[in-house]
């Protein structure tokens, strides 16, 4: 290695402008501690100094200018902290006044009456007249020095403060540069993709990504840095998803007399040709001799349970036992008792898993799981606990797969001498270019049909002032024999401020349905498991007309007989949420209804998701608008868990240089699957500094 080698690892303090106050400060606010962590530290946007504008040009949305002219008319206005000083800037196409509240004795000091000057800044339009507020003011002679784009960097209060702005934050990376060669940032991709992607070596993207020479530049230096980041990611993928389909997996060979009576005698209706599509793909994952790696995806209501119980029984057939894992108690329960119901009859043995199961009853499950007695055994992550142990278990269903970390996944394959077959099911539909970020080690089943004769789900938005008639026609419903959802959003960060507006609301339903008419359930986080347990209950059995929950039903829960959601503040929901909602009702025979009460003065991005909830009832166009209004990080909750932390590129609008980075990383894998040829060298070592911060690289 050269001298330039490692010197990305110095600390920031050895840059000129740095003490160790700013350093500390740098480490606190924005995590930056060495040289490297400043180069990855990119600017959010650039002022595009390139072009002088006429202040005739100027319009109501424009927002940086850089504007070349005279200044008059310096003056000073106000007492105390309201003091500031005004002045007029004019070209021969028009005037605009300039502002200043902060270091008047500078500028007064340095501005000529009538003087010659180049003046850059954000223009804001105040009633009708346009301004700028402490512009960068320059002769023209200096501002000639520095044409091109001038970078801008995200910056805290803090570092203001300390005079580290976001406008000067450039000097810093500026006196990077000074102290470091192109050697410094070696390339790491293979000269053979550089090539068939026409990529910018990876050098001059930092450079240019920090100081760009123009726009063209920016956006080559842009895509070369995508680029990189989601290949890194998709060799990642490629890996891991090498290592699955070379881990051995149980063969279940036969199909046998529980798969075959169920379906011949049990099973209650036929299979939908997509439910049967899905089998057979199980089936021949199963009879390799590989182990499976699978996600399911359907709608709500698309019948995946089924299909994991006829998953489940294949296990059992093989000798094998199976078990489910979701991620609430009141969906754990509510698949035992479904999958209970299917499976008893044919005289399979089923118990229930989860953190209120204690004292005998655990002891008695995990005896029985241990001694291969029980066959089927339905959970929450209870199930991976080290204490559960496995006669020999076959096949592992994970419901709800989001809702837990990849990591946990992985722990159900500890529990058998090889790692169990794994079946994901996810009712998100998810858009596949996400799919193959967050999934992107599995492979993929689609169930995208409903079971037939399901009244399509009325969708109804109306705003608060219509309540009076809601519940006029709630009450209707009731008559009728119907019950009822009323859904409250968690709102605040504070489980204790969700839990008072869920009490306020409660109030209020029981002002609009009196006691002594009607029966209330209410079921929320802060009950524990057993009331809200006890709660559910009587809403599952007809016992309660009503159920005032918050958004611990969002998943899983069937009550055929339930044919409206009420959906309170539905603004505050994205549209998958709405979606996971509409999805408990439309389960029976009848003509199910989902109203969303929005508040009267809602965004015009709130009113876009009502009207996208009332035309359309497809989880996967919801699920595509959802993604493109909010972006992966809040839809899946992925932003906290840092799955997809990245730095430039963007898993919704980069699809097609995934798509690319997908193929590369497959050919290489396939062809080098440890790089161990001379010009993988360089991508075998990033990807192992790499290895440190991912989380697919935790899972193996
Ligand atoms: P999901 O888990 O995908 O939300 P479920 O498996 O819970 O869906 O099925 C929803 C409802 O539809 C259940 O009451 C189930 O018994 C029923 N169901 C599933 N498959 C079919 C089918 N092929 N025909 C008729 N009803 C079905
Ligand atoms: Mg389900």
């Amino acid at each position: 290695m050269n001298n330039q080698g490692d010197i990305l690892s110095t600390p920031v303090g050895y840059l000129k402008g740095v003490g160790p106050q700013r350093a500390e400060l740098l480490k606190k606010e924005l995590e930056i501690v060495t040289y490297e962590d400043l180069l990855n530290h990119f600017p959010f946007r650039y002022y595009d100094k390139t072009r002088i504008t006429k202040v005739a040009e100027i319009r109501p949305d424009t927002e940086y200018v850089l504007l070349s002219g005279k200044i008059v008319n310096l003056f000073e206005e106000g007492q105390g902290r309201k003091r500031r000083l005004s002045a007029t800037f004019y070209d021969e196409t028009g005037s605009i006044s300039l502002v200043w509240f902060q270091n008047l004795n500078w500028v007064t000091k340095n501005i000529e009456d009538y003087g010659q000057y180049v003046v850059f800044g954000k223009v804001t339009d105040f009633n009708g007249s346009y301004s700028i507020t402490h512009p960068e003011v320059e002769p023209p002679s200096a501002a000639g020095t520095a044409p091109g784009m001038q970078p801008v960097y995200s910056s805290t209060a803090r570092l203001t403060a300390m005079g580290i702005s976001n406008r000067s934050f450039a000097k810093l990376t500026h006196a990077l540069f000074s102290k470091i060669t192109p050697q410094a940032i070696p390339e790491i991709l293979p000269a053979s993709i550089l090539q068939e992607y026409q990529l910018m070596p990876r050098a001059t993207a930092y450079h240019q990504i920090h100081f760009p020479a123009d726009e063209l530049q920016l956006q080559r230096a842009r895509f070369r840095l995508k680029w990189e980041e989601l290949f890194i990611m998709q060799m990642q993928i490629a890996n891991l998803r090498l290592q699955h389909t070379v881990q051995p997996g149980f063969l279940f060979t036969k199909v046998g007399e529980y798969f075959n009576r169920f379906y011949n005698e049990s099973l209650p209706f036929d299979l939908t040709g997509a439910q049967k599509r899905v089998l057979r793909e199980i089936r021949t994952d199963t009879t390799t001799e590989l182990q499976m790696n699978r996600l399911v995806q359907g709608d709500v209501g698309s019948g995946k349970t089924v299909v994991a119980t006829m998953s489940m029984l294949l296990a059992l057939d093989n000798g094998f036992q199976a078990c489910l894992m979701a991620p609430t108690e009141i969906l754990a329960r509510q698949h035992y008792q479904s999958v209970s119901e299917l499976l008893e009859p044919i005289g399979i043995k089923v118990a229930i898993l989860t953190g209120t199961v204690k004292g005998k009853d655990r002891k008695a499950v995990l005896n029985g799981l241990a001694d291969g007695s029980i066959q089927i055994v339905i959970g929450t992550h209870a199930l991976i606990e080290d204490s559960v142990r496995f006669h020999n278990l076959g096949i592992a269903v994970v419901d709800e797969q989001h809702k837990f970390g990849v990591g946990q996944r992985a722990r159900l394959w500890s529990k058998n001498t090889r790692a169990p077959h794994i079946l994901v099911m996810t009712a998100t539909p998810i858009p596949r270019t996400l799919a193959m970020t967050l999934y992107g080690d599995l492979e993929v089943s689609v169930i995208d049909e409903l079971p037939p004769g399901r009244k399509p789900i009325k969708t109804i938005h109306r705003p608060d002032r219509y309540r009076a008639q809601v519940m006029g026609f709630l009450k209707e419903e009731i008559a009728k024999g119907r019950q009822v959802y009323i859904v409250y959003p968690l709102i605040e960060e504070s489980e204790k401020i969700d839990y008072e507006s869920l009490m306020a609301g409660y109030e209020q339903v029981k002002s609009w349905f009196p006691e002594h008419l009607y029966k209330i359930a209410m079921v929320h986080g802060r009950q524990d498991p057993e009331e809200r347990k006890r709660n559910m209950d009587r809403f599952v059995k007809g016992q309660a007309h009503i159920l005032v929950a918050t958004t611990v039903i969002e998943v899983g829960v069937n009550v055929p007989n339930a044919s409206v959601m009420l959906i309170e503040s539905a603004e505050r929901f994205g549209l998958s949420q709405l979606h996971q909602l509409r999805g408990r009702v439309g389960r029976g025979a009848d003509q199910s209804f989902c109203i969303l009460l929005t508040g009267s003065g809602i965004s015009k991005e709130s009113a876009e998701r009502m009207q996208i909830m009332a035309s359309s009832s497809d989880g996967f166009v919801i699920a595509e608008k959802d993604l493109e209004m909010r972006g992966p990080g809040d839809v899946y909750g992925t932003r906290q868990s840092g799955v997809l932390k990245l730095k430039v590129a963007d898993i919704v609008k980069d699809v097609q240089i995934m798509e690319q980075c997908r193929n590369a990383a497959s050919l290489i894998v396939r062809n080098d699957p440890k790089l161990l040829l001379p010009a993988h060298a360089a991508l075998r070592e990033a990807l192992r500094a790499a290895a440190g911060q991912s989380h697919w690289n935790k899972i193996s």
